[in-house]
């Protein structure tokens, strides 16, 4: 979902069940069904309306009640529901379109492959396959801690010029 603040409230909105739940339940007037609904989301934004809100080399042109309003479309409920948040700065034209600095797709699917492979043994005795499932018991019991949050890798995400060292998880 592309410029998530976009879409209509009652759209976002409608998102949080499935989120939940991994349900979607659809009420008409003959009657209530439910179905599956397990999916994952990946959504992006602009920080505000113009785009360059904490942009290091161009100046944002909004108010900052402009700038609130606009991040407020998305409500907490939903963010709530929303596992991963990583903010990307702007990439310079050149770097964007330099095939040299670009990864391959087979290279992200190896990576991708290998961590599902990780995460295939780490639940083998489980039944599920991704973090999101794990519930707040079950990551208590997995995940360690901190109390200041650190970076997941020393790469930064704008620096496009080779790809992470080490390729265990997202
Ligand atoms: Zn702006």
């Amino acid at each position: 979902m592309g410029e998530l603040p976009e879409f209509s409230h009652t759209s976002l909105e409608s998102l949080r069940q499935p989120l939940e739940d991994k349900m979607v339940t659809i009420s008409r007037v003959s009657g209530t069904v439910t179905y599956p609904a397990s999916f994952m989301m990946v959504s992006a934004m602009n920080p505000c309306l113009c785009c360059y809100f904490s942009d290091p080399k161009k100046k944002c042109t909004c108010s900052s009640s402009a700038v609130s309003r606009y991040q407020k479309r998305v409500s907490g409920p939903l963010l709530d529901r929303i596992d991963v948040f990583v903010e990307v700065p702007s990439v310079e034209y050149e770097k964007l379109v330099d095939e040299a600095l670009a990864q391959n797709s087979s290279y992200a699917r190896q990576r991708v492959e290998q961590v599902r492979e990780i995460q295939r043994e780490r639940f083998k005795d489980n039944g599920f396959l991704c973090n999101s499932e794990m519930g707040r018991r079950k990551s208590g019991n997995r995940a360690l801690w901190t109390k200041a949050p650190r970076p997941c890798s020393k790469q930064q995400p704008n620096d496009l010029t080779s790809p992470p060292e080490h390729s265990t998880g997202f």
